[in-house]
């Protein structure tokens, strides 16, 4: 049978009746203890009957894990508690001691952070590269390097990887123990981007933003071919990493709506990107959907879509006082961390540490969120706030 479209599978998928006794959704599923009818039932489990103690994951992390595998054409899916864990889960499945992982500087900054302290402290060398690297990746490859780490487009300077080329430098026929492929799929989500259809082997997804989608829980999402399935699954047991019930309810129930939502979102970030890149007072737009942008074809080319997410900058002659005038008072745009749920945002943004062009952005950096609000009304806010820009405040 052939797998039904994305956004049928949105509505359709995770919702055995069985489970939920003929309610349209499936209820989270509060346990602790899960009791049994006999110490020979304990003792003795059923095929498939996985739903056994609180921390292995309930009816409801197994619906939503169910529907998130088949968006991504994954063997299976974990989830975890927050995107951070799903990077924690997949890298640490994958990296013991004396291991090297090769990982894109444009990776989420706390990802950096997670790999270089956490696993840097058991034993595993971090090595960052430049996201746009493509095929010359061949040459950092050596023999104990474990994992190849991506994220495209990169966390605020929203580089695209060339997947492809990478995915294939690392299974090159000469390489008999070709390291795993991981990609942080925050930004396209399974709707725009299948890395598992490229050769990926691991995708991780901060269902925290566009899957819950209403700025009400965190969640994570490792969606894994059939060969990574079972080490990140028990990683995920071995370290206690279980996802509450009530906020893979959250997610399941977020889910539903997210094809119309991000369509709806990207739609209205192409505008103002556009928008913005004919503003005089705008240095540059970073965000790969406009034909502009150096990594466009690329993007094209693996991307059906995208988040609506992206950045601008403002060039160093604003002081500081005159940018703030311009956020602060933004009617429309809320000034806070994460992106993906229904409203939009707006923050300045730093490069993180460690990369190799730290210098290629003077001035402001600000990162948009368009949420789902009307975009003439959402223009109208920035253009008053172009106004505010040019006063001088007192
Ligand atoms: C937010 C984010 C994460 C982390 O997700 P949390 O749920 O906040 O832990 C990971 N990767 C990317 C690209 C993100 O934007």
């Amino acid at each position: 049978m052939t797998e039904k479209k994305s956004d049928t599978l949105l509505v359709h998928g995770g919702r055995d009746r069985a489970v939920s006794r003929g309610a349209v959704n499936i209820p989270p599923f509060r346990a602790s203890t899960v009791l049994f009818s006999s110490l020979d039932e304990l003792e003795h489990p059923r095929p498939g009957q996985a739903y056994r103690y609180g921390r292995q994951g309930s009816p409801t992390s197994r619906a939503l894990e169910e529907l998130y595998a088949r968006l991504e054409g994954a063997a299976g899916a974990v989830a975890v508690p927050s995107g951070l864990a799903a990077i924690n889960v997949a890298l640490s499945a994958c990296l013991g001691a004396g291991d090297h992982m090769l990982m894109s500087w444009g990776t989420y900054a706390p990802g950096i952070s997670y790999a270089r302290q956490f696993l840097g402290r058991m034993g595993v060398e971090i090595e960052l590269y430049d996201p746009r690297i493509g095929a010359a990746i061949t040459d950092l490859l050596r023999p104990n390097t474990r994992v190849v780490y991506m994220e495209s487009p990169s966390s605020v300077s929203f580089e695209v990887q060339d997947v492809e080329a990478i995915v294939s430098a690392c299974r090159n026929p000469g390489n008999d123990h070709p390291p795993v492929t991981v990609f942080d799929n925050t930004w396209g989500t399974p709707l725009y981007c299948r890395p598992l259809a490229l050769g990926v082997d691991i995708v991780v997804q901060a269902a925290t933003k566009y899957v819950v989608g209403h700025a009400d829980a965190m969640l994570g999402l490792v969606a894994c071919t059939a060969a990574t399935l079972p080490k990140v699954r028990h990683c995920a047991r071995l370290q206690g990493l279980a996802a509450s019930p009530d906020d893979c309810y959250m997610a399941l129930r977020g889910i539903r709506t997210m094809g119309v939502r991000m369509a709806r979102q990207f739609e209205t970030a192409c505008r103002l990107a556009a928008w913005l890149e004919r503003r005089p007072e705008v240095s540059g737009v970073l965000f790969p959907a406009l034909p502009s942008h150096p990594d466009h074809e690329v993007w094209r080319r693996q991307f059906s879509g995208g988040a609506g997410l992206f950045a601008f900058m403002l060039p160093a002659s604003f002081t500081r006082a005159q940018v703030a005038n311009f956020v602060d008072k933004l009617e429309l745009f809320g000034i806070g961390y994460s992106w993906g749920a229904y409203e939009s945002l707006l923050i300045s943004e730093h490069l993180q540490r460690g990369r190799g062009d730290l210098d290629q952005f003077p001035g402001w950096l600000l990162r948009l969120h368009a949420g789902l609000e009307d975009a003439d009304d959402l223009e109208a806010d920035l253009e008053k706030g172009f106004q505010r820009l040019a006063d001088r405040p007192a």
